[in-house]
């Protein structure tokens, strides 16, 4: 990014070559990537002019003022579109921008458009959109992962230079490892949630996906800090791009924790991890095998907590408020009509696991179990920052699989295998790409870090990066 903002300061590349160079990307692969629910020309030419004004007057709002961006499509701006992928907001339009968004415009960011995603970002592969799904650009017949996949296939194809999405289980991580991008999902709270549409709001957080750990940790220092209009928001909490050191990794502790080299994970993706700990141990930083035994549990936990908080979460869906309406002859028919057509089927089975969960009588077998289990996953996370920096797993068992290849949605469910854990104990986690499989489909290895620690985490990814990429 620092190279396209030079061109803009030195004044050879205008805002509107930008925003018109990746319009015609968008033009030539959405036919067959379906990253995009909508594309919004008009408005992104319309702040590309406003930007390059700037520009001229020597008054641009920041560096990277007019370079263009993506937003997954459950993150609300003003005056356009924000469907969720779902047909009950198919025609939504907020009335107002998510607080990450203002912060965007603040810094004057052209928004190129909407990407794809499961409907109200439930699911592992963007085949739960209402819009089609989103197709890997590495792979015509392969998924682009999910929720955020229409985001990381946009930033993978070149239609945009970075996007943002949004993480409660995996969400970034997992398609930008799917998709050969880096994405980070940070620290719950250092990123304002206002406007976000909410899946299970203990559990959300936005964050960038971008093609370098640069450019990611600068669209990160665009996001991070506290909001007022969100009672979760961390105190002082920005973020500022660090000076790059190769220095850092000498004597650095990298945590790697057993159970997530176990059963299930793909033997080159393991292979892909284990040369990239390789690397960093020969640059000094120290290899520390340790165990996250309450893992195990990571996934039946996430999905308890997940549903019953998306039960409540889509409970203003009701016809009346937001989004689409069905008439019926009383209200109960009215509010059944409008749900039942406008969820689709993985929608429902969550809001309906999720009442289920909070129920009379099954509240404390089930939630209530599920929050004490997530405080010892936290203990566990909490233990091994004692004996660890920071902690280094695959993203996901396996590279990106096949569209209509997991029918049951149990199986879908697995994909959070290693990314969960990172949510249910809010710390930031973050995709790096670190090589290809057989098929040529990306590999994604995840570097985790303690509460705020991004910084460090960000190091080591760069480190990394430069020495896989053979830049060194
Ligand atoms: N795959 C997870 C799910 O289906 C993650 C979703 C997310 O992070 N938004 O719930």
């Amino acid at each position: 990014m620092k190279k396209l903002a030079y061109l803009l300061q030195s004044k050879q590349v205008s805002s509107i070559e930008l925003v018109e160079k990746y319009l015609a990307q968008i033009e030539a692969s959405e036919k067959k990537l379906n990253a995009l629910i909508t594309v919004d020309k008009k408005g992104a030419l319309q702040a590309a002019r406003e930007a390059d004004q700037r520009w001229k007057k020597g008054e641009n709002r920041s560096p990277w003022d007019g370079i263009p961006i993506v937003l997954k499509d459950n993150i609300s701006t003003r005056g356009m579109r924000t469907t969720c992928a779902s047909k009950i907001l198919a025609d939504y339009v907020p009335l107002y921008d998510a607080s990450v968004v203002t912060l965007l415009r603040k810094q004057g960011l052209p928004i190129l458009g909407k990407a794809n995603l499961d409907e109200f970002a439930m699911g592992s592969s963007t085949e739960y959109s209402s819009f089609g799904v989103t197709v890997n650009p590495f792979d015509g017949n392969r998924v682009a992962g999910g929720s955020s996949g229409g985001s990381a296939a946009a930033v993978a194809a070149g239609e945009t230079p970075w996007a943002l999405g949004t993480d409660t289980g995996g969400s970034i991580r997992q398609p930008a490892a799917f998709c050969g991008v880096v994405g980070l999902k940070p620290t719950y709270g250092r990123v304002s949630r206002y406007g976000v549409v909410a899946l299970a709001p203990s559990l959300d957080q936005v964050g960038p996906l971008a093609k370098t750990v640069e450019d990611a940790a600068i669209l990160f220092s665009i996001l991070a800090g506290t909001d007022p209009k969100d009672a979760t928001s961390a105190n002082a909490q920005e973020f500022n791009v660090p000076n790059w050191d190769d220095a850092l990794i000498k004597g650095l502790k990298i945590g790697i924790p057993k159970e997530f080299f176990g059963e299930g994970l793909h033997p080159e993706v393991e292979e892909a991890v284990r040369r990239a700990l390789q690397i960093l141990e020969e640059e000094g930083a120290l290899l520390v095998p340790l165990s996250l035994s309450t893992n195990v549990y990571a996934i039946d936990t996430y999905l308890t907590i997940v549903t019953a908080e998306a039960s409540s979460s889509l409970a203003r869906y009701d016809g009346v408020r937001y989004g689409q309406r069905k008439e019926g002859a009383d209200s109960n028919t009215m509010f059944a009509k409008t749900r039942g057509e406008g969820f689709g089927a993985e929608v429902k089975r969550r809001i309906m696991l999720g009442t289920y969960v909070l129920g009379a009588g099954h509240y404390e077998d089930f939630y209530e179990q599920a929050q004490k289990v997530r405080t010892l996953i936290k203990d566990d996370l909490q233990s091994a920052w004692e004996k660890a920096d920071l902690i280094i797993t695959p993203t996901t068992p396996t590279t990106a699989f096949k569209i209509g290849e997991k029918r049951n949605p149990l199986e879908m469910y697995l994909s959070d295998l290693y990314t969960a854990i990172a949510n249910l104990g809010g710390i930031p986690a973050l995709s790096l790409p670190c090589g290809k499989d057989s098929r040529s489909l990306p590999i994604g290895l995840q570097i985790m870090a303690n509460h705020f620690q991004e910084e460090l985490m960000f190091q080591a990814a760069y480190f990394l990066e430069k020495k896989l990429l053979g830049r060194a």
